[in-house]
């Protein structure tokens, strides 16, 4: 059976590129390189692969084994789509290829293992970064596209409002403890340090960094990779780094004990810091930081000013319009205790948004200044739940306020928002 007519799960999409890499396949043979006019080799057909992930703004490349095929998947927007079906008899040549880019060994194997490299993608170079994972279906591969362009945003492009710009730079001004990051797995945390970073190398600050991987690199910055098996640990790192005097460092991410504890190092220091980390919202920043056995009274001495975020798909400009809000869209918003607004904006579908009504992502953020009342709570060991309401009461929009207005404005759609709600953030309590 040829493997692009069965591929009726492909087909329905009707993407452009899902049909081209499909019709690459077809072209394969199992040679290296290709032999006869026509013919194509897993390389090339590799490249196109992330060619078309870029051209599509996918943020990841699926390569999920299944009984016949090796399915590939781009996210985009946040969503999985299935773009191609790379049949077995070509599927370990293919994996063995991605593997080889980042020095895998190419063979199947046991035991998880991941890689980077900066790839050439005609002129643009991306940042791959690659893990494999054994599963019981066989090897699982997915791969991150770190695309420089990312970098170029600005704050106010993520989607901060002047307010919540305005307490960023009231910050950056003065120049005193740490700024975290927080929200879930790729909720655009790292877009937002860089867009961060770039914004200091323009007040001509001395920035260095520590990072793990070091995921973009950054004109004018200093950065460090943390390479435990050659002895760089985040602590030897902050060391060395410090020596170097900057105004402000950043550690990429707060993952464990040990990178918290440099971090609140060089805090310590008078360094003024940055770094991002797992979390709900802003108040689950605290209990994040309690259970990295940071002590309430180092949480108070270091942490000034938390930006918390998450992503929401943008409604496609060319089809969407007001309507009637729909009845689920009303229950669910008087579910959670808002008025729900007559008309509301949706996203019809059309050629420039394959139909989905979205294009990209904007971010949703809660900007919070740990003041002195906040600083009194976290002494006293107050809860999570506790804590978001005094932060609520103290008159700072959550996530799902930023959302609001987004959707009122026309950005977003009531229906998106309570699709990404349902991922849980401090909605009540
Ligand atoms: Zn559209």
């Amino acid at each position: 059976m040829n493997h692009y007519e069965s591929s009726e799960r492909v087909r329905p999409l009707k993407m452009a590129f899902a049909r081209r890499i499909q019709e690459w396949l077809g072209k394969v043979t199992g040679a290296t390189e290709p032999k006869a006019e026509g013919e194509t080799s897993i390389p090339w057909l590799a490249h196109k692969v992330f060619q078309d992930a870029l051209d599509e703004r996918a943020t990841d490349i699926h390569l999920d084994p299944e009984r016949e095929y090796l399915c590939v998947r781009f996210r985009i927007d946040g969503i999985l789509r299935d773009v191609a079906l790379i049949p077995q008899r070509h599927a370990a040549q293919f994996l063995g290829h991605i593997k080889s880019l980042v020095d895998i060994d190419p063979t199947p194997r046991l035991k998880p293992a991941s890689g980077g490299t900066i790839y050439d993608l005609d002129g643009t170079e991306v940042h791959l970064r690659v893990t494999c994972t054994p599963t019981i279906q066989g090897e699982k591969i997915s791969i991150r596209l770190l695309d420089p362009k990312r970098l170029r945003y600005s704050l106010e492009e993520l989607g901060l409002n002047p307010a919540q710009k305005e307490l960023i730079d009231n910050w950056l001004d003065s120049m005193t403890g740490m700024i975290l990051v927080t929200g879930a797995t790729g909720s655009g945390k790292t877009t937002s340090l860089y867009a961060l970073l770039h914004e200091l190398k323009l007040l001509n600050r001395s920035v260095v960094t520590i990072e793990d991987p070091v995921e973009y690199r950054v004109e004018g910055i200093i950065q460090m990779q943390v390479n435990e098996a050659r002895g760089i640990t985040f602590s030897e790192a902050v060391k060395t780094m410090l020596r170097l005097d900057p105004d402000f460092l950043m550690v990429g991410e707060m993952r464990d004990r040990a990178s918290a504890e440099a971090a609140l190092t060089a805090s310590s220091t008078g360094k003024v810091l940055l770094s991002s980390l797992h979390s709900r919202d802003a108040a689950g920043t605290v209990t994040a930081l309690r259970n990295l056995n940071i002590e309430d009274f180092e949480i108070t001495a270091a942490l000034e000013l938390v930006v918390s975020q998450r992503l929401i798909r943008r409604l496609c400009p060319h089809c969407k319009k007001q309507c009637p809000t729909p009845p689920e869209d009303k229950q669910w918003l008087e579910s959670i205790g808002f008025d729900a607004p007559e008309q509301s904006w949706t996203g019809v579908g059309c050629d420039q948004c394959r139909e989905t009504g979205y294009h990209r992502r904007i971010g949703l953020f809660e900007v919070w200044r740990v003041d002195e009342q906040a600083n009194h709570l976290i002494l006293k060991h107050t809860d999570e739940r506790s804590l978001r309401r005094a932060i609520r009461e103290s008159g700072i929009p959550s996530l799902l306020d930023d959302g609001l207005q987004k959707a009122a404005k026309g950005v977003t759609s009531i229906k998106e928002l309570r699709r990404v709600s349902s991922y849980g953030f401090g909605i009540t309590s």
